[in-house]
């Protein structure tokens, strides 16, 4: 486990494209008395001459639906398709925080640099300071260098927020 100590943005309710509807069919042998619950449902018997229920012969019947079938959603994909360079940041997948399904949370990859530009770090001890000034400088600084990828999410995403706090995560 791994801990972010800085800006982070969590964006749930991913906009999916619309699902695309597919017609099936399917030939079947059913159940010929419009009164037999087997009839109804479309139970198939491919083998019989009769309905095992009522005993009514069996007709052949063509059976017709429509399938929904979802569209693929990542938000990667779409970094890719627009240029932008996944190397400055994580995307993390909602496996911990159950933000709810498609939820991303997205951190930057600066790694041990990121804090030392927003003030408060002494290069001598190495500790960081984190002080009321820093948050809004550091949020700053995440909204200007992630700009085009945050359009992007924001395009993509019902619900974005960005704040600084610590969050852990897996890779
Ligand atoms: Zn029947």
């Amino acid at each position: 486990m791994y801990y972010n100590i800085g800006v982070a943005l969590v964006a749930k309710e991913a906009i999916k494209p619309e699902p695309t509807i597919k017609q099936r069919s399917e030939k079947i042998s059913r159940c010929s008395n419009p009164d037999c619950k087997k009839h109804k449902q479309n139970k198939n018997y491919p083998d019989f001459k009769f309905c095992p229920t009522c005993g009514s012969p069996t007709e052949s019947f063509v059976k017709e639906w429509e399938e929904k079938i979802e569209a693929d959603f990542n938000i990667r994909d779409i970094f890719i398709e627009n240029d932008i360079d996944e190397d400055e940041f994580f995307i993390l997948y909602d496996d911990l925080h159950n933000l709810g399904k498609d939820a991303v949370l997205f951190i930057s990859n600066e790694g041990d640099e990121s804090h030392k530009v927003y003030g408060g770090y002494d290069d001598n001890t190495d500790n960081w300071k984190i002080t009321p000034e820093i948050i809004p400088s550091a949020i700053n600084s995440f909204k200007k260098r992630y700009a085009k990828p945050i359009e992007l999410i924001e395009k993509n995403f019902k619900s974005i927020e960005i704040f600084f706090g610590v969050v852990p995560y897996i890779l």
